[in-house]
């Protein structure tokens, strides 16, 4: 583990991402609003784990405004809102997309290992299990998601700031 600055690697991550679906569909857009919080502590983690998890929430929320964005609704703006912050105890960073949100049915089976709504070939289906894996197991934390279906989603990692049993 090394003393990270998670203002800095999420930002790193967001931007891997979003130039990473850029290079490959230079017609896609979508609007980064970020509200990093400034006095955030830096806490102890394994930077390249906590970018695996970032990377695999980002890619899905990018996915999925893409989605929405082909259903060719009007005035449509793709926008992922990230925000970091800090109460008693943990740090928290919020993903929230506006893209095709997930239906209720399927949100109890996004965090099994192989479940994907992707074509063959396009999801593996095992970023947001190894994600919960990194997060819970990985870091003492919390993976929580809220969705609407046809709204967007929103994932919150939490992780604490005081080492349990160490
Ligand atoms: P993959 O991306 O390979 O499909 P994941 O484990 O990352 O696998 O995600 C599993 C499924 O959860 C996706 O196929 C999709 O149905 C759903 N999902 C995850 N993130 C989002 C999101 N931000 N918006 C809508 N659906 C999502
Ligand atoms: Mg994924």
């Amino acid at each position: 583990k090394q003393l990270t600055d998670l203002n800095v690697l999420t930002d790193e991550y967001l931007r891997l991402s979003y130039h990473g679906l850029r290079a490959k569909d230079k017609t896609f857009n979508c609007a980064l609003d970020t509200q990093f919080e400034p006095s955030l502590n830096k806490l102890e983690v394994i930077p390249q784990d906590l970018g695996r998890v970032l990377l695999n929430l980002f890619n899905n929320a990018f996915h999925a405004v893409g989605e929405r964005q082909k259903q060719g609704e009007s005035g449509y703006q793709p926008t992922i809102a990230v925000k970091t912050s800090q109460q008693e105890g943990q740090v928290q960073i919020q993903i929230r997309d506006n893209g095709i949100g997930i239906p209720e049915a399927v949100l109890a089976k996004i965090f099994q290992p192989f479940f994907t709504t992707k074509p063959t070939g396009e999801g593996t289906g095992l970023g947001l299990s190894l994600s919960y894996d990194i997060i819970t197991k990985g870091h003492g934390g919390s993976l929580l998601v809220k969705s609407q279906q046809g709204i967007g989603t929103e994932f919150i990692i939490e992780l604490p700031t005081t080492k349990v049993g160490s």
